[in-house]
């Protein structure tokens, strides 16, 4: 921290990525990226004559890719915002959405970043624990009087929640903010988008990055009621109007026109997800209920952390959290199956070597 450092961000520790390591080629199964490429039509839009415009600004109301969600998700175009990933997106929830007086709950297990914007924002927020098989109970967020942001499947124990237990929670706090943070749904779980049509309260939140293969792009888009999108553009607009390039606007809008490109690749992961857990299962390990690309596994005979480390002294990386509650298990991202069976064989010599 330089001298000159704002008090009000002097013990802020901010978010910690997956490490991005270029010491040597790992089978990177760590931050859920997506193992396919972006679809053959995302190439082709982002092609070199677009490069060539990159002298000019992108549109800063994204008018062609609004308009593409918009008629994919079944909502008018006044009910979508996108910006330079989810990320962004929560963060201009935070900043939108919650204050002094309005802190903000979320899950005591769950994505890292709410903490760090909370922090950020210097709010009052809740971490609300989880149950003892990490799932989520819905109650616990009845009537919270804050607001309330939710992974849903939640992260990083992939566990969903009903589209009815996401509405008994919006019915319960009909005047404060929801955010259904819904980076996973794509891989098995369903999605409340239809709720905020009917909730004037509930945003939806989306990435390109993990079921479209775009995490490199940047794109993040939200779904609510037209006044919370409204909202969401105030922030935009007083921070970074020309939030999304060129090239990400491009490859946003082709990724739409080959829905069934990716709906192959997630039912693809989705398989090869259910074939890992059976295996690790087989091998011994206790494995949450996830219908995310990633696996929550622990395992008795191995402790979570040697098992991160284990892996990586053998190329593969996956990721191990610090927090007491979880420090047993290992999130695994589901590749494809032949990095799964990689890691299978990985495990079989480490357990036989532990
Ligand atoms: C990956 C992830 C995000 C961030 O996605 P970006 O669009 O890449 O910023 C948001 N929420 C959760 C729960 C995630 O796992």
């Amino acid at each position: 921290m330089s001298r000159f450092l704002s008090n009000r961000f002097s013990a802020l520790s901010p978010y910690t990525p997956g490490e991005q390591p270029t010491d040597m080629k790992y089978i990177k199964l760590n931050t859920n990226e997506s193992p396919f490429e972006p679809s053959p039509r995302v190439i082709e839009a982002v092609n070199s004559s677009e490069v060539k415009k990159l002298n000019l600004y992108p549109d800063p109301s994204c008018v062609a890719l609004i308009k593409k969600l918009a008629e994919t998700y079944g909502v008018g175009e006044e009910n979508v915002f996108v910006s330079n990933g989810s990320d962004d997106i929560l963060n201009f929830s935070f900043m939108a959405f919650c204050d002094k007086d309005k802190g903000v709950c979320f899950p005591e297990i769950s994505y890292g970043f709410y903490e760090v914007y909370a922090e950020l924002y210097g709010l009052d927020y809740k971490k609300v624990p989880l149950n003892d098989d990490l799932s989520i109970s819905p109650s616990d967020y009845y009537s919270a009087g804050n607001t309330i942001v939710i992974a849903n499947p939640n992260a990083p124990t992939g566990i969903a929640l009903s589209v009815d237990e996401i509405e008994g929670i919006l019915k319960a706090n009909p005047n404060d903010v929801v955010v259904i943070d819904e980076a996973y749904v794509d891989f098995g779980a369903e999605s409340c988008l239809p709720l905020t049509k009917k909730y004037d309260n509930l945003i939806v939140v989306m990435t390109y990055s993990k079921s479209r293969s775009l995490a490199g792009g940047r794109l993040g888009f939200a779904i609510a009621n037209e006044g919370l999108i409204r909202d969401l553009n105030t922030i935009k607009y007083s921070t970074n109007p020309y939030n999304i390039n060129r090239l990400t606007l491009l490859a946003g809008i082709a990724s739409l026109e080959d829905g069934e490109y990716y709906k192959n690749c997630n039912l693809d992961t989705a398989r090869v997800r259910e074939y890992t857990k059976s295996e690790l299962k087989k091998r011994g390990f206790t494995l949450t209920d996830s219908l995310a690309n990633f696996i929550f596994a622990s395992s008795d005979k191995i402790g979570g952390e040697e098992y991160y480390l284990s892996l990586k002294s053998k190329g593969i990386l996956v990721r191990h959290f610090g927090n007491e509650k979880i420090n047993n298990f290992v999130r695994i991202t589901v590749g494809t199956k032949e990095q799964m069976d990689a890691l299978l064989t990985a495990t079989d010599e480490i357990l036989k070597e532990f």
